[in-house]
């Protein structure tokens, strides 16, 4: 048993209350490998930024529990290495699917896990997520749990169709469940394509697609119900049309791509969603910088070649996100 207090790491409690009352997000940025938990802390230290370092069951897979478990542990040193006194960095299961697998996080140094039942019928739902939290608070953990349907790809988690969360369900969810915050849907989609040509329009000056906009009136019901309650919102990269050009430039093949525009997302930080998660945006990153270091170098062969502009080109995406879409930057508590 490795409590997360034992490796420096916070739960995410006080730091959404500070974010629902401020009116800003916590970035939630999926990681698997060393350059990407080096580009978060970066710019989660540059911008004094708490951060939400999240995995998920296939990258907990790829890269082993226990190194990821010491990766944090990590995080937490290399932030106080480059200056920041007092980091408040998350580790965070990212739609746990089981109460095994939300206990053995719980149990190796996770300080915030998510149980998503939102597939199973409804009582279920309840049930799983209040399994989940009974153990996870006597550990001082918190729990994330899923109410609605998202559509897309995400590790093994598919839907094909998505459903808006219904506001009439989540105070009941929430007061039953026990559950910290909720992840809703309300127009968001997991992946890198996140809407069908059919879904969306096109702008007739660059051809690319135009999404549909988020459910705005929803998430305003929805914190009707649940005032001042902290609101998750996944599958919310942007797919960056720059990074695919450059990837598609490079040898790469992504047409239509497309993410959720920034503006809405912007605008969604600065009501009760207090968690935004970030996964498809520096995927794309490192893949730019990595094709087009490839192409402009092909005797290149050494990883720290084209590993280096892809973990500049991460952190440059990160601080965007923190300081132009989220607004996290000098939130810290302490600095
Ligand atoms: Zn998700």
């Amino acid at each position: 048993m490795t409590n997360y207090k034992e490796l420096g790491l916070v739960n995410t409690r006080e730091m959404f209350k500070r974010a629902v009352a401020g009116g800003y997000a916590i970035p939630a940025f999926n990681f698997n490998t060393l350059e990407q938990m080096q580009a978060i802390i970066q710019a989660a230290v540059e911008t004094k930024s708490p951060v939400i370092m999240q995995v998920s069951k296939g990258a907990r897979n790829y890269a082993n529990g226990t190194i990821l478990r010491y990766m944090a542990q990590g995080a937490v040193e290399y932030a106080k290495e480059l200056g920041c006194e007092h980091p408040e960095i998350v580790l965070h299961l990212d739609h746990g699917d089981t109460f095994e697998l939300c206990k053995d996080c719980i149990d190796n140094g996770f300080s915030s896990v998510m149980i998503d039942g939102s597939s199973l019928p409804y009582e279920d739902n309840i049930a799983l997520t209040k399994k989940v939290v009974d153990y996870a608070h006597q550990h001082d953990v918190t729990v994330e749990a899923e109410l609605g349907v998202l559509a897309g790809v995400e590790d093994e988690v598919v839907a094909e169709e998505s459903h808006y969360t219904k506001p009439e369900e989540v105070i009941d969810f929430s007061t039953r469940s026990g559950c910290d915050s909720l992840a809703i849907s309300i127009g968001t989609s997991h992946g890198a394509y996140k809407f069908k040509p059919e879904q969306c329009t096109r702008d007739p000056k660059t051809g690319k697609l135009v999404p549909p906009p988020l459910a705005f009136d929803v998430l305003h019901e929805i914190e009707k119900k649940l005032p001042g309650f902290p609101i998750v919102l996944h599958g919310s990269s942007s797919v960056p049309q720059d990074e695919v050009d450059t990837i598609n430039k490079f040898g790469g093949n992504l047409p239509d791509a497309v993410g959720i525009p920034e503006e809405q997302l912007r605008e969604a930080s600065k009501s009760a969603v207090c968690k935004i998660n970030i996964d498809s945006d520096s995927r794309l990153a490192m893949t730019a910088a990595i094709r087009k270091h490839f192409a402009e170098h092909p005797d290149h062969f050494d990883p720290r070649q084209y590993l280096k502009p892809a973990r500049e080109n991460m952190k440059k995406m990160y601080i965007h996100k923190i300081v132009d879409v989220l607004g996290s930057d000098g939130k810290l508590a302490q600095c």
